[in-house]
């Protein structure tokens, strides 16, 4: 993943959800593009710590890009999901409200989603609440029902759409930390900190909370991205709190509030915090904000226990403003700016793919269809999904399937050679990848089998195994 120079028409910078989306639209043109990030792996920015939420596109108005782009997004979940094979269900939302007040935001909320075109919105009252979510607290008075809200994996999604983008030509180059950029005649040279250089005749700045010191570095507009952080506690999947729905509280006017979620991988999130922060690599959780989630969790679900917490993580939102910042730079020639998405830049996503692509075609790129484009990767089996018999029968051909090597997750050593020989290559890219260390034991018992893989596959050495990249060893000398 590490190498390549050349020259491309498109340049992206950023491999989160945005720049994905981006890549794996153009990757259907006859066009050469390169996916640049700093990170070892894709999805390392904010795309890895969000509430993988596809939000129900009633929270904001239709004068909002964000909530044109959301509302777009998110219908295109289903297909996307049949292409590319990444863990998504509809399991719906319901906002709760507890009081008269919150009745009253209630019908405010109802009555933008209607005038967004939402479909199958529901006002409700407590018996219909209960009904559609049991665990509710019996308190609630009323509240809000939207089918086709749903739950995601969001690094799976951006690990499908890098894999499609890469199936159909686009490159990816990691570890490629743009610092400098010129332009002369009508193309960029942009260079990234190791010496490595590329040109491109488009820039797209899809660099999420640094995509103001990248405009900066192409000298485009000048603007600050500010980090809003948000905490998290998750709960194991044998959590008696575990909900049929995304459960939302009534939003504030800064954000959604503290939610809720039971992950598409069966364990429940509960979160998030919204507090701004100056340091744009502060993920640290803390007690207080423990104690002030559960409160504000248990407030509506009360099953929510303690007990159940397995880790904790925080995502940092990447705000400029009240909305996207998504147009063709004024200043600088062929530079798309792709700024400021904080949420629902996920649920967004997919049509910021297209909207980008819309806006280079505009601008002058031309784009002519593949005759080859293949929009489906293939199916992975994963174990934990497969009765005895069919691991039986897969191990008959691999033994590495019949082999567990993190039992929380039940996740198989050929999985974890499957995720090596896809080039990822650090713990956390395997953790993404394949679940591996996210349960229970957090990585207790698995972490030095994946590294013993990780060694035999590539010739690492231990001290060459990083968590995320960069000086993120796992071990300071050699054993
Ligand atoms: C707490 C929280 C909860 C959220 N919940 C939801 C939700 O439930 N639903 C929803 O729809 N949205 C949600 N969001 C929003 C969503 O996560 C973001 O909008 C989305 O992930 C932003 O993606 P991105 O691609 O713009 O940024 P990123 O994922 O950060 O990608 C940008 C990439 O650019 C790279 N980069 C930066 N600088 C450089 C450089 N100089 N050179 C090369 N590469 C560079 C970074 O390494 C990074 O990988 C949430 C966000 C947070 C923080």
């Amino acid at each position: 993943m590490k190498t390549g120079s050349g020259r491309y028409d498109v340049c992206i910078v950023g491999a989160g959800v945005c720049g994905a989306n981006i890549a794996r639209r153009l990757s259907a043109y006859e066009l050469d593009v390169v996916l640049v990030d700093k990170y070892a792996d894709v999805s390392f920015g904010v795309s890895k710590g969000n509430s993988g939420i596809i939000h129900g596109g009633f929270h904001h108005g239709r004068q909002h890009l964000k909530a044109r782009l959301e509302i777009q997004g998110a219908m295109m979940f289903d297909r996307l999901r049949q292409e590319l094979d990444f863990p998504f269900k509809r399991c719906g939302i319901v906002v709760a409200a507890f009081h008269e007040d919150e009745m009253r935001a209630i019908e405010q909320l109802y009555m933008q989603g209607v005038d967004n075109g939402v479909i199958g919105i529901e006002m409700c009252s407590r018996e219909r609440m209960l009904e559609l979510e049991p665990k509710l607290n019996p308190d609630v008075l009323g509240g809000l029902w939207v089918p086709g809200g749903g739950i995601v994996e969001p690094y799976r999604f951006v690990f499908s759409l890098v894999e499609s983008a890469r199936k159909n030509g686009v490159e990816l180059l990691t570890d490629f930390k743009v610092s400098a950029a010129a332009r002369s005649g009508d193309e960029w040279t942009v260079r990234a900190e190791d010496g490595r250089s590329i040109k491109a005749r488009y820039v797209v700045n899809a660099a999420g909370l640094f995509a103001d010191e990248v405009s900066a570095v192409f000298g485009a507009e000048e603007f600050a991205i500010k980090a809003r952080k948000g905490e998290y506690y998750l709960l194991d999947r044998l959590s008696k709190a575990r909900t049929e729905r995304v459960v939302f509280p009534v939003p504030t006017s800064v954000s959604k509030g503290m939610l809720v979620i039971p992950t598409v991988e069966g364990t429940v999130l509960i979160g998030p915090t919204a507090d701004m922060v100056d340091d744009k690599g502060d993920a640290a959780t803390t007690r207080e904000h423990l104690e002030k989630i559960l409160s504000s969790a248990r407030a509506m679900i009360p099953a929510i226990s303690e007990n159940d917490v397995i880790t904790s993580f925080a995502g940092l939102r990447p705000t400029l403003g009240d909305d996207f910042y998504i147009e063709m730079s004024k200043k600088v020639p062929a530079f798309a700016q792709v700024a400021g998405i904080q949420s629902p830049g996920l649920t967004a996503s997919p049509a910021i793919g297209e909207y980008v692509k819309d806006l280079l075609k505009k601008a002058g790129l031309k784009l002519k269809e593949k005759v080859d484009y293949d929009p489906f990767v293939g199916k992975r089996p994963h174990v934990k999904d497969l009765s005895p018999y069919e691991v039986d029968q897969l191990a008959a051909a691999d033994p590495a399937y019949a082999n567990m090597v993190c039992r929380c997750e039940k996740v198989s050593e050929a999985e974890i050679v499957e995720a090596v020989r896809a080039g990822h290559t650090t713990l956390d890219g395997i953790k993404y990848f394949t679940r591996a260390q996210m349960g229970r034991c957090q990585g207790g018992f698995c972490t030095y089998k994946i590294m013993k893989i990780i060694m035999r596959e590539t010739g690492l050495s231990y001290s060459d195994i990083t968590k995320n990249g960069g000086e993120s060893r796992m071990l300071k000398d050699e054993l």
